[in-house]
């Protein structure tokens, strides 16, 4: 058991680290404050190291009177803590199945870990925050995703992918309660349905639907990419600027794959849902949701309608 007087020596060695953000004010700031910004941060951001600069950033933001609303990811984590239980994915048409046991995972995983360390980093950089689940005050009202595919015999039915949600509609109350305490609220991409079964829901769809519900300012996705690309081998191809139709045509023609699928759906979602804009941004790079919204030529990929 730690003295007291280590303790409170801990503390002060706390606050000494607590290094506020300089950032010199610009144009966007000033029509951001106010406004709501939701923030989507990791998987794989999240599992580089920089948390710590991220929730600088929040605090700044929120210190300078954005409303911010974080939501996360942890798909490395869920995937690494499956692995160590001896779990494997299964698929079906290539889309994952979340069985039983790997709902419980990712809600323990969600909700208790990486949730609890977004929380402690944004106290850390003194912004006040929440942690809850779309389960907490059916936040993430949800019904389950159930895509269809031609069989084969090529008759069109629908996949079983067990828990596995979209969001239906989004408790704002809940949020802006939150957000009226002074609370910056962090959200764990899981749903509940009416019928008070919890499903995994991608955490891009989750800020897309959040960011639409409240509509947002700006929709950021914080990735472990420049942006969007228009050659993903090519690093140097990044797109500034896209057009709703643009965005869409990029998912048409396979321009974008994998991971960024989900996440260019979420932008549009969130567009045609009430959002201003969406934007894609690296969040491996220090700075990098200030640098994704504040200069007057941001970093990143900017979709609007
Ligand atoms: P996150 O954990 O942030 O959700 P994902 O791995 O799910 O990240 O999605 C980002 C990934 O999408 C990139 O690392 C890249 O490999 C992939 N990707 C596919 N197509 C593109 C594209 N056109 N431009 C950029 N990234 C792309
Ligand atoms: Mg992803």
């Amino acid at each position: 058991m730690a003295s007291v007087k280590t303790r409170v020596r801990t503390i002060e060695k706390l606050k000494a680290l607590q290094v506020e953000v300089e950032y010199p004010p610009t144009a966007r700031l000033k029509l951001l404050q106010g406004e709501t910004v939701v923030v989507k941060y990791g998987g794989h951001a999240l599992t580089n190291g920089g948390l710590a600069g991220f929730a600088a950033d929040v605090a700044y933001l929120v210190r300078a009177g954005v409303r911010v609303v974080v939501v996360h990811g942890g798909g490395p984590e869920i995937s690494e803590a499956m692995e160590a239980e001896g779990i494997e994915p299964t698929f079906v048409h290539g889309h994952r199945v979340t069985d039983e046991a790997t709902l419980k995972i990712a809600e323990r995983v969600l909700s208790g870990r990486v949730n609890r360390d977004v929380v402690t980093a944004l106290e850390k950089a003194g912004c006040k925050a929440v942690g809850i689940s779309g389960r907490d005050g059916s936040l993430l009202r949800a019904r389950y995703r159930k895509p269809k595919v031609k069989d084969a015999a090529g008759r069109e039915v629908a996949l079983d992918l067990g828990f596995v949600g979209d969001v239906d509609r989004v408790n704002t109350r809940l949020l802006q309660l939150l957000q009226g305490g002074g609370y910056t609220p962090v959200i764990a991409p899981i749903g509940v349905t009416s019928s008070g079964q919890s499903l995994n829901i991608n955490a891009d769809a989750v800020a897309g639907a959040v960011a639409g519900a409240v509509k947002a300012a700006s929709c950021v996705f914080l990735t472990d990419v420049a942006g969007v690309l228009k050659d993903k081998t090519d690093p140097d191809s990044l797109v500034r600027a896209l057009r709703y139709r643009e965005a869409e045509a990029l998912i048409t023609a396979g321009a974008v794959t994998g991971g960024m699928v989900p996440k260019t759906q979420a932008c549009l979602d969130a567009l045609a849902s009430g959002a201003r804009e969406a934007r894609i941004a690296d969040g491996r790079e220090s700075r990098a949701l200030l640098n994704a919204l504040l200069p007057a030529e941001p970093q990143g990929t900017a979709v609007t309608p």
